[in-house]
């Protein structure tokens, strides 16, 4: 059986560690951050991205460690509600939780943390050890994320474009808010579109807030937590008061500033013996609520077809046939919420949902 390198233990590589341990496939992950550290923000993940997750992560564990959204409430700028949806098994987890739980099926020698893989300057497709030396593996499971530098070196011609949509993101302890906010998502809108502020409980006194906005029309210079905060008091001083105060409670430890990216065309999904999964193969913007469902389905199809197949490219060509028309989808989706969100709520459609559906 081939030995397979893993790129990258974000959500996709990890997920693929998972299920190459369960196929007993040959593998080694190659990480660049340190192993504590796992900072980020939350996931919303729907029904269909649980069923996989069930698959590696024991159901009673994980449920622990994040939340079922029952509801989703859309309010204008000054709590108005504006309208109302049932959620069918939306689940919310940090993004720090849900890398822990992954990475605990992985055996230490399995997988290299502070170690960068770097394309090799002298021959294209082919990856290099930081320190010079080629890696030992027949196959590369490329997941080192939206802006992958592997991709860019394999697929020089790509365009990668900034988003027009910026996030502010945080993650506090607070048991009181946590209480008060329940099993309920809730988002308000700005009526002019271009800016909301969403609230969502992650687990116990947990909370995760985030502003989603139209960085042509708000501009965040600097980005220290300090300067964070003081933006996020200016641009939210008139809304509906739990906001200000949320801002004005809240811990900015955690506090991050997401640019979001997104690739004009896709590229091919692999090349030679390189294969890409997660963003590395297709970056989905946010408003999808997409991207770890995604990055499940891709490595539980990519370790089937590797598992089938002992024709290498056969497995990689049918694992693109199968999920790329999906991705295209979910693309083609976020760039209609988008849309949606950049418009004033006067002309938004009913379907308030921010998450793309097949
Ligand atoms: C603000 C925001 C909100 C989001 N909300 C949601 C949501 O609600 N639901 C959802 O499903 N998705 C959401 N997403 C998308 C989701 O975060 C991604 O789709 C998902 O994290 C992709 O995981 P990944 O493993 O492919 O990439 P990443 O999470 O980017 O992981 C890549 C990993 O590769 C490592 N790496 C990079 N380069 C190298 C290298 N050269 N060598 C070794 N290691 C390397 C990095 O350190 C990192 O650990 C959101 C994204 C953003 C930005």
């Amino acid at each position: 059986m081939k030995k397979i390198a893993v790129v990258g233990a974000g959500i996709s590589g990890l997920t693929m560690a998972n299920y190459l341990e369960k196929h007993k496939i040959d593998y080694h992950i190659y990480e660049r951050r340190k192993m504590k550290d796992q900072a980020g923000h939350g996931f919303l993940i729907p029904k269909e991205g649980m069923d996989y997750l069930y698959q590696i992560i024991d159901p009673e564990i994980l449920l622990k460690h994040g939340n079922f959204l029952k509801k989703y409430t859309q309010y204008s700028r000054t709590g108005k509600t504006l309208a109302e949806k049932e959620l069918d098994h939306v689940f919310a987890i940090s993004r720090h939780s849900l890398i822990h739980l992954l990475a605990q099926n992985i055996s230490p020698e399995k997988i290299t943390y502070e170690e960068t893989i770097i394309p090799d300057n002298q021959q294209t497709g082919k990856l290099k050890l930081s320190d010079g030396t080629d890696i030992d593996a027949d196959i590369a499971v490329i997941s080192d994320g939206s802006k992958s530098r592997i991709r860019r070196d394999l697929f020089k011609g790509e365009k990668m474009s900034v988003v027009r949509e910026s996030e502010v993101v945080n993650i506090i302890q607070n048991k009181e808010i946590a209480d008060s906010v329940g099993n309920n998502f809730i988002k308000f809108h700005h009526e002019e579109g271009g800016l909301t502020f969403g609230i969502l409980k992650l687990s116990g006194d947990t909370i995760l807030w985030y502003s989603q906005f139209d960085n042509e029309k708000y501009m965040i210079n600097a980005c220290t937590a300090e300067n964070l905060k003081k933006y996020m008091l200016e641009v939210f001083e008139d809304w509906h008061p739990l906001i200000p105060s949320i801002i004005q409670k809240s811990d900015y430890k955690n506090v991050h500033l997401w640019c979001v990216y997104e690739l004009e065309k896709l590229n091919p999904f692999y090349k030679d013996n390189i294969v890409f999964i997660g963003d590395a193969a297709h970056p989905l913007i946010p408003f999808t609520s997409q991207g770890v469902t995604s990055a499940l389905k891709d490595s539980f199809i990519l370790t089937k077809y590797l598992s089938e197949e002992e024709n290498t490219e056969k497995a990689f060509k049918k694992y693109e046939a199968e999920r790329k028309p999906e991705i295209e989808t979910h693309i083609n989706n976020g760039r209609i919420l988008l849309e949606q969100f950049l418009r004033p709520l006067r002309q938004q459609s009913e379907n308030i949902l921010p998450i793309s559906y097949k």
